[in-house]
């Protein structure tokens, strides 16, 4: 299938060949003729698949077949995410490919003084990019008018709920026009995204597309054994030894993030850390620098990693493996992207056993162990018998030989079964408690007068 073939406009068509694509992604065919329809979507697909252009180009098209001639232009496009860094990735795209239709976007996000983005809001826009806090404060001071929106788009809602989202998300929704097209993009199906998907969407079409994520073809994956007060040196002499110029490296705390940045430093590696700790503007700054191959290192914990997207980045680390597997798979999603070759390494220490068993569960796959000939064997053990050979002392990872599973296929929703208790973690909402605030009807139903 071509780009031609999905009915976009000239304007997009160039926008799109400037941007080196050249065929559209399973993502990208499947949905941009469900959104031309009109349909509401519920799509299984991760960042990386390239989901962003999948909605920004046939919303940004159908804006622009219908202008509508205001004194002052209100919000047509309402996109929530869970990040700023994911804000400023999707408005980036939304701005390149709106641009050339006249359209105007702007970001909203909380860490930042509110008023330029009043100001912005005042001057007039047509689309929005959000994360969900901060967007209800305009909501809630009047300094957006959400009654124009027609289109609404959850970019990574699994994430949304995951942080803590839901409450803000349903407030939002309250002062959104009853009669709009809904697009609910989510890297899984837990119970609570079919609970939001039930409640939000109206006969939503469902697509599905392949965790390309975690497909051996794209990232190479390997788990080093080592004990836990010899990973920092593991880590400078992997990148030392293999000569990586650019390397995002997962801590699990703001704090190991920051130490180990340090550390990395003492070790004359060039490195800095991203946390939501971190000013904005020293997280855009540090950002930058590394896609400009400025930085050799980026440390990052899994929030401020959530939505990075850098092109061709070689080689992610997992200093420490992550407590909900389904992380890891988002982590190695940062390297492999549209189409590259990427490797992904896990430091695991005895202690992180269990973790490991865990990812190796979801993966349905044992990833092959490393040794370095410098540091001492220990033993990490096998989930299952490993389906790859490993490579030989110190030549790194080799490639998987058996292709992962592909998510599952999913199960019909249920209306209203009660929702499972999710594993507890700071900040992540349980199923049980989403539901409830689920059960009471959202402005689809009932319109807010
Ligand atoms: P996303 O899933 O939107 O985060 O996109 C991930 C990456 O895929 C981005 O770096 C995009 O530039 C890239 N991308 C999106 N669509 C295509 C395409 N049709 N061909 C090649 N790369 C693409």
């Amino acid at each position: 299938m071509s780009f031609d073939s999905l009915g976009l406009c000239a304007e997009l068509l160039s926008a799109i060949s400037s941007q080196g694509y050249t065929t559209p992604t399973p993502i990208q065919s499947q949905a941009i003729p469900v959104i031309f329809e009109g349909c509401d979507l519920l799509a299984g697909a991760q960042t990386g698949t390239g989901k962003t252009a999948a909605f920004a180009l046939p919303i940004v098209q159908m804006l622009s077949e219908t202008t509508i001639r205001k004194k002052r232009r209100s919000p047509r496009v309402l996109v929530l995410v869970p990040t700023r860094e994911l804000a400023a990735q999707v408005s980036k795209e939304m701005q390149n490919y709106g641009r050339r239709l006249s359209l105007r976007s702007t970001m909203i996000y909380g860490g930042v003084n509110i008023r330029a983005q009043i100001e912005r809001l005042h001057r007039g826009v047509d689309i929005v990019v959000a994360t969900p806090g901060r967007l209800l404060d305009h909501a809630e001071r009047g300094t957006i008018k959400l009654s124009d929106v027609e289109f609404l788009v959850l970019d990574e809602a699994d994430r949304m709920l995951d942080l803590g989202f839901i409450d803000d998300i349903l407030k939002v929704v309250e002062y959104l026009p009853w009669q709009r097209q809904n697009l609910l993009f989510s890297a899984t199906y837990s119970q609570s995204i079919k609970q939001l998907a039930d409640e939000l969407l109206d006969q939503p079409r469902r697509i599905e597309v392949a965790r390309r994520n975690i497909a051996a073809d794209a990232v190479v994956q390997a788990v080093y054994p080592v004990e836990r007060n010899r990973k920092r040196e593991m880590l400078s002499h992997l990148i030392r030894k293999g000569d990586w110029n650019q390397v995002l490296v997962f801590a699990r705390t703001r704090y190991g993030a920051d130490k180990l940045t340090d550390e990395l430093l003492f070790d004359g590696i060039q490195a800095a850390a991203i946390h939501s700790n971190k000013s904005q503007s020293i997280r855009t700054r540090t950002l930058a620098e590394f896609k400009r191959g400025e930085l050799r290192v980026l440390v990052a914990t899994d929030v401020a990693a959530r939505g990075l997207d850098i092109e061709r980045l070689p080689h992610v680390v997992n200093y420490e493996l992550p407590q909900v597997p389904e992380d890891y798979v988002h982590r190695i999603g940062r390297t492999g992207r549209a189409g590259e070759d990427g490797v992904a390494l896990s430091l695991v220490c005895p202690e992180e056993q269990q973790r490991l068993l865990a990812i190796e569960k979801l993966l349905e796959y044992t990833i092959p162990r490393q040794m370095i000939a410098e540091f001492p064997q220990i033993a990490v053990k096998r989930g299952r018998k490993s389906q790859a050979k490993t490579s030989k002392k110190g030549k790194g990872p080799s490639k998987p030989k058996k292709k992962p599973a592909q998510q599952k296929k999913q199960a019909p929703a249920k209306k209203r079964t009660p929702a499972k208790p999710t594993t507890s973690r700071r900040g992540k909402v349980e199923a049980a408690k989403v539901a409830p605030k689920l059960g009471r009807r959202l402005s689809r139903t009932k319109p807010r007068s």
